[in-house]
């Protein structure tokens, strides 16, 4: 079969335009975008055995969520074999439980499997072992990749006619434009509407939290 080729450039300029179009000429429905980076979240009692009884846990900079933010302390992770990242940073407020959140990319570093999993769901997490300025401590079940997940109200969730726990699909417009499913939805009326994606997620769509995401629809 021949297919006209003039034809075929005027279909690929056509798919070029819509793709670089801004998304709020596409569609109104439009998540700001905030892009984890490996974090870490600590109780006050791991935290004190890092950085010792005096060191205070300070804050450097807020986050977009109201409350949390980067706190001024990092640590070096190492999982398997000696596989280590320096630098990892530690958010506050300090939780009543231990959690690094890493990019699957992350856990090939590290030589380590942790799952993919909602923030707090620790049964198969992958250990780690901390190292702070003061000491350093080996945590059995910490690391995972957190689920994709968007932060939102109630009001937002009647918005987007979903409820807590319900996973969507979104797109995000560009030059790796992409389509992510199974995006949790949390709500909580103290948050601002934000997505999360980890570093991983946000290169394979050549992204930064500059960006909007477009809500596609329910999973
Ligand atoms: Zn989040």
């Amino acid at each position: 079969m021949n297919i006209d080729e003039a034809v075929i450039d005027r279909i690929v300029d056509e798919v070029k335009k819509n793709l670089a179009a801004p998304l709020s000429k596409i569609n109104g429905n439009l998540i700001p975008l905030g892009v984890s980076n490996r974090h870490i979240h600590l109780t006050l009692q791991t935290f004190k055995k890092l950085f010792g009884d005096n060191t205070e846990f300070e804050v450097m900079r807020p986050l977009y969520q109201p409350g949390e933010f980067a706190s001024k302390h990092v640590v070096t992770i190492i999982g398997a074999k000696q596989r280590s990242i320096q630098g990892v940073r530690i958010l506050g407020p300090l939780r009543n439980y231990d959690q690094v959140e890493v990019s699957l990319t992350d856990a090939v570093v590290l030589g380590i499997s942790p799952p993919v999993v909602n923030s707090g769901t620790l049964d198969n997490a992958s250990p780690l072992t901390l190292v702070g300025p003061k000491g350093s401590v080996y945590l059995n079940k910490c690391a995972i990749v957190a689920s994709r997940h968007i932060h939102m109200t109630n009001a937002d969730a009647r918005g987007f006619g979903v409820s807590d726990g319900d996973y969507c699909k979104v797109r995000i417009a560009g030059d790796k434009g992409t389509i992510f499913e199974n995006v949790l939805v949390r709500i909580n009326d103290d948050w601002k509407l934000q997505i999360h994606l980890d570093t991983d997620d946000a290169n394979a769509a050549n992204v930064r939290s500059e960006t909007s995401v477009e809500f596609v629809g329910k999973m």
